[in-house]
């Protein structure tokens, strides 16, 4: 009897943690889906501001890899992807670019805190 109230109680406990999983896949699904459609929107996004600069402008195939090295590097390293680097705001914790000398949200000296104030 004791035993059998034992299994109830794991069983009960396993379709809990089973439903908890099951949904948390759905969320990971459902921002999984989210992604893929901004990085399809970005993409083609990204390809009519080329046709447009290559047929209005006359830029370049090569002008484009160039360009695409030039901001790969400016990170230090040419590895295919753009790092930026950050600073955060001493008064209201925002992350903010490192080349910017002052916080864009609430205008105080980058690199500063309230305590130099
Ligand atoms: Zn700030």
């Amino acid at each position: 009897m004791l035993w059998e109230l034992y299994q109830q109680t794991q069983i009960a406990g396993a379709k809990a943690s089973a439903d908890v999983a099951a949904e948390q896949s759905r969320g990971v699904k459902t921002e999984i889906h989210q992604i893929k459609r901004r990085a399809d929107r970005q993409a083609l996004t990204t390809m009519a501001i080329w046709a447009l600069l290559s047929e209005k402008l006359g830029v370049t195939e090569a002008d484009l890899e160039a360009k695409i090295r030039e901001i790969d590097l400016s990170d230090g390293k040419l590895d295919g992807q753009v790092r930026v680097e950050t600073n955060t705001c001493g008064q209201c914790n925002r992350k903010l670019s490192k080349r910017h000398t002052k916080c864009m949200y609430c205008g105080a000296e980058a690199g500063r805190t309230l305590d130099h104030l």
